[in-house]
């Protein structure tokens, strides 16, 4: 059922909580990356424009439950300021006497930024009484951190047990509506491709995407699972034979859906891979069987064209995971034909989070695509159509 949205609601002089994922890279307290503070700007310039009282939440990093002072939110305060054009004042605790009474003082069209909420082992664990810390500081919540939706934490499930209303906003917003609706009754024909390294991480969303789509295409090492499947060899590729029969399931399943099930034509393979120093030894494509002591890093050139000529006629196209070990130059050939294809098509086009966002991002095509996924798990999560529990604990439209 759909979710309520900040624009359903109306938060004028109220104070909100906000949940936002701004888990972003630091280097020696500098911001490296700051696209997720940018995609969170819509939301907090709506609920300023309609003066509500802001009070931003987050986590970063991993800090276990410990104040850990380089994962402090503080330089994203100072960011979002400057971003945003107006002082954002950073609490430096998220929950306590001391928090409650500066968010009193925030007024209407103003914001404040709590700190980690991850200090605290309460978030994690979303115990009842941190949760309710949280709920003291503001009447209502929005929930736009998508890349944690998939977790039952207390700022993304516990809390909305003491606010009300609680919505979503746009950016959770956009994720349902690309990852569910525009899967779901897709304009056809629906492409979807799935690369990454392993079928075990991935067969969940084989199955639930076998229901829907009209091609599904496999690159990447997972394909060498599909291919042992089929009985052909593999050399020294990344490779899951307990996965085998998994593997041939979904080729049935697609034989009996009438679902397109491409695997590659052709492979880079490389020997002596060196990952870190992005060196091999020798190196060859190969057409069917791999030989032994070669392993399998790219999808190679016929591979390429078939999966190219798919994608342009597709109205719908899904891609999660690389073609090959993209982060090594002379491997991401595959990979960057794919994005090339996917920007260039006509297509709705949606990436499916992970690295196929840093993929099409190093391509230089990520302007081109429709839809970039802002979740990694969560994104997972949800196309394997799993309920998540940070939406779930959303108030639904009647
Ligand atoms: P995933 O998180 O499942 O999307 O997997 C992404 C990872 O898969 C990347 O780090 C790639 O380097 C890796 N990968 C893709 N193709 C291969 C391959 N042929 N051999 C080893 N690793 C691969």
């Amino acid at each position: 059922m759909a979710i309520k949205t900040i624009k359903d609601v109306d938060l004028a002089g109220k104070r909100v909580l906000v949940r936002c994922d701004f888990n972003v890279p630091l280097k020696e307290g500098e911001i490296t990356d700051d696209s997720r503070i940018e995609a969170a700007l819509p939301t907090i310039q709506h609920l300023v424009s309609q003066s509500a009282k802001v009070i931003l939440c987050s986590h970063l990093g991993r800090p276990k439950g410990q104040q850990v002072a380089d994962m402090s939110l503080a330089p994203v305060a100072e960011a979002l300021s400057s971003k945003l054009k107006q002082p954002v004042t950073f609490i430096e605790d998220c929950i306590g006497p001391a928090v409650e009474e500066e968010v009193q003082k925030i007024g209407e069209g103003e914001i404040a930024l709590i700190e980690n909420v991850r200090f605290y082992p309460g978030e994690e664990s979303n115990d009842p009484d941190f949760a309710a810390s949280l709920g003291e500081l503001a009447d209502a919540y929005v929930n736009d951190a998508f890349g944690t939706a998939h977790r039952a934490h207390a700022s993304t499930e516990g809390v909305t047990n003491h606010l009300s209303p609680c919505v979503s906003g746009f950016l959770i917003e956009k994720e349902l509506a690309y990852l569910g609706e525009k899967t779901a009754n897709p304009e056809r024909p629906f492409t979807v491709i799935l690369g990454g390294a392993k079928v075990s991480d991935k067969i969940k969303v084989i199955d639930a995407l076998l229901e829907k789509a009209d091609t599904i295409i496999i690159g990447g090492a997972m394909a060498y699972t599909f291919a042992l499947a089929e009985g052909r060899r593999v050399g020294e590729s990344l490779s899951e034979p307990d996965f085998i029969e998994t593997a041939k399931s979904a080729l049935e399943k697609a034989k009996a859906k009438g679902v397109k099930f491409l695997l590659p034509l052709d492979n880079l393979g490389v020997k002596e891979l060196d990952f870190k120093a992005g060196t091999f030894s020798d190196s060859d494509f190969f057409e069917g069987n791999i030989e032994d002591g070669f392993e399998g890093v790219d999808i190679g050139p016929k591979s390429i064209e078939l999966f190219k000529n798919e994608v342009a006629s597709a109205k719908t196209v899904l891609w999660n995971g690389p073609m090959g070990i993209f982060e090594i130059d002379s491997c991401n050939k595959g990979t960057f034909a794919v994005a090339e294809a996917v920007a260039q098509s006509d297509a709705i086009s949606i990436i499916g989070g992970g690295d196929s966002v840093k993929a099409i991002k190093m391509s230089g095509f990520s302007d081109s695509v429709t839809f970039m996924s802002t979740g990694g798990g969560a994104s997972l999560e949800f196309l394997e159509g799993k309920v998540l529990p940070g939406v779930e604990a959303l108030d639904k439209k009647s």
